[in-house]
This record gives structure tokens, C-alpha cells and sequence, in this order.
């Protein structure tokens, strides 16, 4: 089917669930990179099948501009730039994450400190609305719509199609791994990559409270022999082990996939080699494990609360505040450090919030992937979201959410939110932001 026609159906279909006031959810072709709770009604809503949005519409070498629909996955999507020695500016390092989830959610992956978030390369966006209307929106037309679709998280707008930036490439990616034993030299020397720019990737790890390690990459033309973490080798466990290496750049881009960061750490067979080579097809790769967890959502009822899954962005100012506090009161390694620079505030935080955060625009991305969180009396869930609070950062919205009204309105902007609302999808056939993720059965 070509674009338009799947544009003018989707369209119809929205007004036929508008006219029905039916509140929907949409579904995707690829898993859903938000945290299965069990306890979530969204699993009973409801779901528009956007399962065909996922072509290129064109590539353009010559102006290094892309034009793809919404459902493309980054894997799929770097394959096809890669032919003309093009990548996208913000590539997340798991391969079915999408380009419309990851304007819609939030991106951060080793290009950030450069490029920011995805929706920071985009030049237009294609949507349909909640009234069934095809829109377009850029930061010429529309502007305050194409902002707001930022963190939307599907409560505005269906993103259809989207247009966005892209850089030149080299086949290959030399890695250097630097390793500190305090967190005060690690982040005086992070701090000093970030600023110099002196390499096209960087992102982080902390393995224990002695050991900081910087990842730091550069594209190459040639490599002396590469390595590949998509099978039996793991890379996190590699970068420990390594002072450099070398991998393919689309390797590189997906080097968290098969463990999905670490996540497979939880289950101890599937970090051991036999165990990878010969089942590794049916388990490894985030599209696997993410469908088990959800397949295994009902079991995981009996768990008192899910594991903690969440990225968290902290002002870099922040930085040795938020990991001491970190250290004393979650103890959990590894974790996933990314810095991200980003050119001005994001319209969806609120002003007075804003100016609280980052006074060089720069804030850290702390991924925690895995905390269990089975204390009787704590919820580890909860004290992170007040302690992100209180350092003026922002814990993403794609795991559990604990926030007030009042709380969450003082991070978000209300104002805009409300009003690329009242445009978009008067009707409400989308949840709003704040009910989506906290309308829970418990
Ligand atoms: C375990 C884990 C690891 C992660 N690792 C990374 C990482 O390495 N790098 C990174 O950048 N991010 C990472 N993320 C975050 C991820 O990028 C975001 O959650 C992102 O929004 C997921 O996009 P998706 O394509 O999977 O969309 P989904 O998860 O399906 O959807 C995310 C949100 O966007 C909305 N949405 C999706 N498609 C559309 C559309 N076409 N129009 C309107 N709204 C839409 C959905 O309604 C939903 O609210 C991780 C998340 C998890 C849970």
C-alpha cells in the first residue's frame, strides 16, 4: 500500500473511533519499549493497528535529509542510510525502537552531548489527529504543534510520517575505554570529553563504586579486526576487559541490544556462552526479551512491585549529588550513563521548572535497568522519581509513575500541553499525558 492510502485509512478509522468516542491506544508493528506493568488498564484498551507505517519514503544523499514513516525501526532505518554513507543524528541503541517512539517517548544514546534527542534532527512531522485530520507541522508551520509532539507519548496526535537530518558516515568504530576508581575524577574527565568534542560517541558505565569506565568513540575507515556482541560475546562485559576495540558502526549502534543493556543479568543461563549460541535466537535481542517479560506479565503479578526500568535525566550540575545519593541508597550496577546537550529548554517543561535545570543545557541520562524492587517498605520506584525532583531533574515517563497532579504540573508545561491538546485532540480520544500514566488499578 502506498503512504497516502494508508494516510487516508488511518484517518477514516480515527473518525470512526472518534464518532464511537471510543478511547484508543495504538499498536506498532515492533514491542513497545515502555515497562510492561501488569496492573496497567492500557492493556485493555482499544489499539489502532499502525503495523504498515514502516517505510522509507525517500533519502535524499544530496541534502542528507530522510522522509520515513513513523513505524520504521532505527535497525531497518540505519541499514538503508548506511547504503548512501548516511546515519541518522540520534540513533537509540535498541534495534526496534522507532522513529515515532522515540519523538513521541524519549531518545538518548552516545551522540546526545552533540545532537541531543532525536526529535532534535527532525525538520517536519506528518501527523493525524484525534479528530481524524492529516496535519502537518514544523518549526515553520505550526510550530508550537510540532513542539508539542516532543514527549507526547501518543496523547496528541498519531505521527504518521516524519522528515529528519542526516550525517555523514564511516564504516567502522574505534573505541577507547578509560577507566576511573572515584566518581569525582570520573566526572571531571567526562565533563572535559563533553566540552572538548574531541569524539563522535560517548556514553558510560558504572560497574561498582570503584569502577567508572568512559566509552568513547570515533568513526574510522579502517579497523584492524572487529568485534561483534550480537551473539555469544557480551559488550558491556567487554568493556571492562578492553583498553580499545573496533566494530562495524551498525554494530556499535546496537551493541546493548542483545542483552538489552543487561537486563539478561537477571537471568543468569542467559549470560552464559553454550547457552547464547544455541537458544540465543529465541531469547537474546531486546525484541525477544521484551515480548517474554510481556508474555510473562501475569506471573510477574506475584512480584510485589516490577523491577526498576527508567531512564532519569539530572542537571549536569547535579552530576556527584545524584550519584552519591545513588550509591548509598540503590547499590545497583551496572548503570548506564549518557550525557545529552540540548539547545534550549524543551517546550514541554515548564518555564519555572526550566530555569531550575541545567544552566549550560546539559543534563546526564542515569539508566537504571533492573532494580528489584520486592522491599516491603520501600519503593524504589517512588523515592527516585522525589529525589530526581529534588535535584530539578526529569525521570521519563516510560516505567511507573507516582507523581501528584500538582507535582507533575510543576514539571510539565500545562499551558501547552493543554493547548496543542485543545488542538489536536479536543475530543480526548487519547488519555491525557498525567491520566496515561497514572491510572492504574493499584
Ligand atoms: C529497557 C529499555 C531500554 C531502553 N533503552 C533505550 C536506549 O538505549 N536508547 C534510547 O534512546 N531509549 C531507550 N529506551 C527508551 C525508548 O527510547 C523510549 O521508551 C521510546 O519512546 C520507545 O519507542 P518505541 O518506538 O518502542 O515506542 P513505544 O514504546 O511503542 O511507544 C512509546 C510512546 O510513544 C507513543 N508512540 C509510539 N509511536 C507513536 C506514533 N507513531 N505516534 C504517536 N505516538 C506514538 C506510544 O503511545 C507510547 O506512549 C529504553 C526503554 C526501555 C524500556
Amino acid at each position: 500500500m502506498q503512504h497516502q492510502e494508508k494516510l487516508k485509512n488511518l484517518a477514516s478509522e480515527v473518525k470512526e473511533k472518534a464518532r464511537a468516542k471510543e478511547p484508543v491506544t495504538f499498536r506498532k508493528k515492533s514491542v513497545s519499549h515502555t515497562v510492561p506493568d501488569p496492573k496497567d488498564p492500557r492493556f485493555k484498551k482499544k489499539k489502532i493497528d499502525l503495523s504498515s507505517f514502516d517505510q522509507i519514503l525517500e533519502i535524499d544523499p544530496e541534502k542528507k535529509i530522510c522522509r520515513a514513516e513513523s513505524g520504521i525501526t532505527f535497525y531497518d532505518l540505519v541499514q538503508a542510510t548506511l547504503k548512501h554513507n548516511l546515519i541518522p543524528m540520534t540513533v537509540p541503541e535498541l534495534k526496534t525502537i522507532t522513529i515515532g517512539g522515540a519523538v513521541s517517548g524519549c531518545s538518548v544514546e552516545s551522540m546526545s552531548f552533540k545532537y541531543g534527542g532525536f526529535h532534535d534532527s527532525c525538520l517536519e512531522y506528518e501527523v493525524v489527529t484525534g479528530t481524524g485530520e492529516v496535519m502537518h507541522c514544523s518549526p515553520e508551520k505550526n510550530n508550537h504543534l510540532f513542539e508539542a509532539m516532543h514527549n507526547s507519548f501518543g496523547t496528541l496526535a498519531i505521527l504518521t510520517s516524519l522528515t529528519f537530518k542526516l550525517i555523514p558516515a564511516k564504516s567502522f568504530v574505534k573505541m577507547e575505554y578509560v577507566s576511573k576508581d572515584n566518581v569525582g575524577d570520573y566526572w571531571q574527565f567526562l565533563k572535559e570529553r563533553i566540552d572538548e568534542r574531541d569524539y563522535d560517541f560517548i556514553d558510560g558505565i558504572v560497574y561498582d563504586k570503584n569502577t567508572f569506565v568512559v566509552c568513547l568513540g570515533n568513526m574510522v575507515d579502517t579497523a584492524p579486526a572487529l568485534s561483534s556482541y550480537s551473539g555469544e560475546n557480551i559488550f558491556h562485559r567487554s568493556v571492562v576487559n578492553l583498553q580499545t576495540d573496533y566494530m562495524t558502526l551498525a554494530e556499535y549502534f546496537f551493541r546493548y541490544d542483545a542483552d538489552c543493556h543487561w537486563l539478561t543479568n537477571a537471568i543468569p543461563p542467559l549470560t552464559w556462552k553454550p547457552i547464547r549460541k544455541t537458544l540465543g535466537k529465541y531469547f537474546l535481542g531486546s525484541t525477544n526479551l521484551i515480548k517474554w517479560s510481556k508474555r510473562l506479565r501475569h506471573a510477574l503479578k506475584m512480584k510485589k512491585r516490577p523491577d526498576v526500568v527508567v531512564d532519569v535525566f539530572i542537571p549536569h550540575e547535579n552530576f556527584e549529588k545524584f550519584y552519591e545519593w545513588y550509591e548509598k541508597e540503590f547499590d545497583f550496577y551496572p548503570l548506564w550513563i549518557v550525557p545529552y546537550r540540548y539547545n534550549q529548554p524543551y517546550p514541554f517543561v515548564d518555564d519555572d521548572f526550566a530555569k531550575g535545570m541545567s544552566s549550560e543545557n546539559l543534563i546526564i541520562d542515569f539508566a537504571i535497568y533492573g532494580k528489584a524492587n520486592n522491599q516491603p517498605d520501600i519503593d524504589y520506584s517512588e523515592i527516585l522519581e522525589d529525589k530526581v525532583y529534588e535535584l530539578n531533574g526529569i525521570k521519563t515517563l516510560i516505567s511507573r509513575n507516582h507523581y501528584s497532579p500538582e507535582r507533575f504540573w510543576k514539571i510539565y508545561s500545562k499551558e501547552r500541553y493543554s493547548a496543542a491538546k485543545s488542538q489536536l485532540d479536543p475530543d480526548g480520544l487519547f488519555a491525557d499525558i498525567y491520566t496515561k500514566f497514572h491510572n492504574r488499578t493499584s
